[in-house]
């Protein structure tokens, strides 16, 4: 079962989106210099069941038109089912993780408007920087979406 730490409606992480943002606990990455460790322990936080992600849904499908989930992809069929609910709203979807884009699994890609992938890497920096390894994505063209982010 997804467990998630904190609940935000976000403005940037999904370009010309707003995203109701679920943050995701029991990243297995590591990363070294993670901006989130607290996000590290399996089990941390509030168990997103079917009801409660429906509830937050009900509650902000007025304010936003995208669901986005910082992680949660180790729990595979788990996301893809939420990502299936929010289909029914008419919502679009984007995924935050720190794979890179051969890692992430097919079934989940399939239910995805937009990805970011790969690790945080603190000397190449994130999506703001023309250095980044990571990639924003639009899932159905494969267009890499970056230059959104850089100024
Ligand atoms: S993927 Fe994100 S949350 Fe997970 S360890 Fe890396 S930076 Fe931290």
């Amino acid at each position: 079962m997804i467990h998630y730490s904190d609940l935000q409606i976000v403005l940037q992480e999904v370009p010309g989106q707003i995203s109701l943002c679920f943050s995701i606990t029991g990243c297995p990455l590591r990363c070294k210099g993670c901006h989130s460790p607290f996000l590290w322990k399996k089990g941390m936080g509030t168990p997103l069941t079917d009801e409660t992600f429906v509830h937050h849904i009900e509650r902000y499908k007025s304010m936003i038109s995208c669901v986005l989930f910082m992680g949660g992809e180790w729990e595979e069929e788990d996301l893809i089912h939420k990502l299936q609910i929010a289909h029914t709203y008419g919502l679009y979807t984007c995924l935050y993780t720190g794979l890179n884009d051969e890692e992430v699994s097919p079934f989940i890609r399939e239910e995805l408007t937009w990805i970011k992938t790969g690790r945080w890497r603190e000397e190449l920096g994130g999506l703001k920087e023309k250095t980044t390894n990571q990639r924003f994505v639009e899932v159905q063209t494969g267009e890499l979406l970056n230059h959104l982010f850089q100024k």
